[in-house]
């Protein structure tokens, strides 16, 4: 693995830079912080296309920039180190897109991927049901075709910007067959469409990013079919695995930054008089965190070598999001222990530290290990696919 940029990446690595220097204020950047400014983060997304620094591996003739799969990720990596924020259409970059293209039919490559890229139309994900959630092929939300259309009725849940959402990846089920996986069919649904009801679901940071969705009756034409009646299983797995590999991309970054800052934070809190970092439990406990980022970096390189040879996002995805979710609220937990009472002071108090940005990023940190897989599932992965223990059901 040689992973030192050429004089080009280089070239266009600083170029990045320059850009972010000169178009990332410090508003712009507390949205990274997580809340919900929507369009701000529709701005933001807006301005990095026009930049050419969204889909920048993409076909330039359905927007992207026909770029390499390296400067796709030095990109990420810039935005990460200059703490730009998540872009707005997450669901739509990462995970419908990588699928669209995997798998759309071209008309539906050109009629969704340009707009998803300037953050004109916003996409969410409608996999998870009550009762399927880590056991997705159980979901229920029914498909029946009818003519030209399927007519869906179903229940969704945690559906991220469904409130703000133009379309949505819907996961199906058309038959019962046999097994499980068999019967599901993938769609594309319009968010306008009549039988289409969202409630927002508040969070334990106040915010509501997700929703409840109800699906009655939704007619949806069957050219918004994604790959083969029955066939859903399959592109559901490319979205996964897209998701899996791209919440690991800059993750490293982000964390190495959280790491930066506790370090700081422990330098700076004075108990008695006396710094937390001169405490050899404290120093202890931060000297642990760095070997688990420096340790994440290594695996993120693998999981990034294995894709530049042109294979597939493999099992390192799920290594990095277990690794990343469960530092992530260790980094968070060690900021509170430091900051003691003051820690539990949420924004706008007057002695919070930091305006409570440790207390927000504890909470939020909590679903890091839920969404996009449970740890519990992520370690049964790795148990049986890589390591290729036995199944335990
Ligand atoms: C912030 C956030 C955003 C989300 N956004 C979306 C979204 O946009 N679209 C979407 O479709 N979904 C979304 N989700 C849902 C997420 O994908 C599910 O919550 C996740 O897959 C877990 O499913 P579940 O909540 O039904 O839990 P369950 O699957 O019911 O699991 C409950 C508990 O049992 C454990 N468990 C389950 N099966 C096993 C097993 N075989 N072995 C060991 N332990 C097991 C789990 O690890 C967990 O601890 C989001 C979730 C969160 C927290």
């Amino acid at each position: 693995m040689d992973f030192s940029l050429s004089p080009e990446e280089a070239r266009f690595r600083d170029q990045v830079r320059g850009w972010l220097r000169d178009n990332l204020d410090d508003r712009t950047r507390e949205a990274a912080a997580g809340h919900d400014d929507i369009e701000l983060r529709r701005d933001w997304q807006r301005r990095v296309h026009e930049a050419g620094f969204a889909g920048v591996s993409w076909p330039r003739e359905l927007g992207g920039q026909g770029g390499t799969l390296m400067q796709e990720v030095i990109v990420n990596q810039e935005m990460a180190a200059a703490r730009a924020p998540d872009m707005l259409n997450v669901i739509g970059l990462y995970m419908a897109g990588p699928t669209i293209l995997a798998h759309g039919t071209p008309e539906q490559k050109a009629r969704h991927i340009p707009p998803l890229l300037r953050a004109d139309e916003i996409w969410c994900q409608g996999f998870s049901e009550p009762n399927s959630g880590s056991d997705l092929a159980s979901l229920r939300t029914r498909a029946v075709i009818d003519g030209d259309d399927f007519v869906v009725s179903g229940q969704k849940v945690w559906t991220t910007l469904a409130h703000v959402s133009r379309w949505c990846i819907l996961l199906t089920r058309t038959d019962s067959a046999e097994t499980a996986h068999a019967g599901l069919t993938y769609l594309i649904v319009d968010m306008q469409s009549p039988g289409v009801e969202v409630r927002p679901l508040r969070q334990i940071t106040g915010d509501a990013e997700f929703n409840e969705m109800y699906l009655t009756d939704v007619r949806v034409p069957r050219a918004n079919l994604l790959g083969a009646v029955g066939g859903g299983w399959r592109v559901a797995m490319t979205t996964l695995m897209h998701e899996r590999a791209t919440l690991g991309v800059g993750l490293q970054v982000r964390s190495r930054i959280a790491l930066d800052e506790l370090r700081a934070l422990a330098r700076t809190t004075l108990v008695d008089g006396v710094p937390r970092s001169a405490d050899p439990v404290v120093r202890q406990r931060i000297a642990q965190l760095v070997i688990e980022v420096e340790a994440m970096r290594i695996n993120g390189l693998r999981g990034l070598s294995r894709v530049l040879q042109g294979e597939q996002p493999g099992p390192e995805g799920s290594v990095n999001k277990l690794m990343w979710s469960e530092l992530n609220q260790r980094i968070a937990e060690t900021a509170l222990d430091l900051l003691g009472p003051y820690g539990t002071l949420a924004e706008g108090e007057e002695r919070a530290p930091r305006n409570g940005r440790w207390a927000y990023g504890y909470l939020r940190s909590r679903a890091n290990s839920i969404e996009g897989g449970t740890s519990e599932v992520l370690r049964n992965i790795l148990a049986e696919r890589v390591l290729g223990l036995p199944r335990g059901r």
